[in-house]
């Protein structure tokens, strides 16, 4: 069936230019009213120009779309929820949030500065919770929301230098698996996107054109587009980039349980093998559900009945 966005309002952050641009292009050839929010920096945050967003917003309105252009920066609480409240005067809903606003400011952990680190977590990870709350309310008053944090494979496996972006990138799942819980009964999804593409962030990795033609930002707007409709999946990590689609999930091994007198770090090495063995692995959903596990294989131990409920 065809994926459409007809009289949804969808928010994009940092949609002047790269995967964001071309996302907010994508929600808009298929119905959206959109905010083209973006601060208009360089690469490296600095800088802000009001330019790239408006071109945005034009090249949508030339093809007949809808869409409004906001500079707000994604760190500064009162200018988020500023772009929400526009948001709302020109639409009245929010339907979709697409948490994409981005930084870079790599070196390597010995050689990074602390005020870097804590920009690049403000920008992706705190930014995506301003954003996020300051639409939260007016989802769940809707009873329907989605939201997309993006992550990055560099947070999810590790990049040389860049512990900064990487815990950033981290940290929005996190936030995500909690969100999906406190969303559940409200009709809000929230899943991840884990893109690469031939983007400014990426050109100094890649120097082959052809390389970086193949990774269009294209192929993986049509990834992030699944996880913003109504039959949107909740709590999945999206990997997209050069028509490859995949998913990585957070597994937890089942284990084993070594009863008291076994409980040195000598038998949990020797059993380190059964430990990390992906047999019977599966994905908790809640963080609950790994006490619940080894405190029932506990109780069995010692003959115990777990407590009803
Ligand atoms: P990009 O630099 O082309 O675009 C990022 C946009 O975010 C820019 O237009 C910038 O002005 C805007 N922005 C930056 N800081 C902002 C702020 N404080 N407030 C509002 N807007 C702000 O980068 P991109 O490659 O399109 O990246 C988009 C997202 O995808 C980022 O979150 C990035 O970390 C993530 N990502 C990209 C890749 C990739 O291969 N390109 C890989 C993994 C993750």
């Amino acid at each position: 069936m065809t994926i459409r966005f007809d009289d949804q309002v969808v928010i994009v952050t940092g949609a002047g230019n790269g995967l964001g641009k071309s996302h907010a292009l994508a929600f808009a050839e298929r119905g959206a009213k959109v905010v083209i929010n973006d601060l208009g920096g360089a690469r490296d945050g600095t800088g802000a120009s009001s330019e790239a967003a408006n071109a945005v917003v034009e090249e949508i309105k030339s093809k007949g779309g809808d869409a409004i252009a906001n500079g707000a920066n994604v760190t500064n609480v009162e200018e988020v929820e500023a772009m929400v409240a526009q948001a709302m005067e020109a639409w009245g809903r929010v339907d979709v949030l697409v948490n994409n606003a981005g930084i870079l400011r790599d070196k390597s952990f010995v050689k990074g500065s602390m005020d870097d680190f804590q920009l690049v977590l403000d920008v992706h990870l705190m930014g995506t919770v301003y954003c996020t709350r300051a639409v939260w309310d007016i989802m769940r008053e809707q009873n329907y929301g989605r939201v997309v944090v993006t992550t990055s494979s560099s947070g999810m496996y590790g990049n040389f230098g860049q512990t900064n972006y990487g815990s950033a990138k981290m940290g929005v799942l996190g936030l995500m698996n909690t969100l999906v819980l406190e969303g559940a009964k409200y009709g809000i999804h929230v899943n991840a996107l884990a893109p690469t593409a031939g983007t400014r962030m990426l050109e100094d990795l890649i120097s082959d054109e052809r390389v970086m033609d193949i990774m269009s930002v294209e192929s993986v707007s049509a990834g992030l587009l699944t996880l913003c409709d109504k039959d949107a999946p909740n709590k999945t990590i999206l990997c997209a980039g050069a028509g490859g689609y995949a998913s990585t999930q957070i597994l937890e091994t089942e284990g084993i349980y070594l009863p008291p007198e076994d409980q040195t770090p000598e038998n949990v090495r020797a059993n380190m093998n059964e430990i990390t063995s992906l047999e019977g692995a599966n994905a908790p959903m809640m963080g609950g559900d790994q006490t619940n596990k080894f405190v029932a294989k506990a109780l069995a131990h010692f003959g115990i009945t777990p407590p009803a409920g």
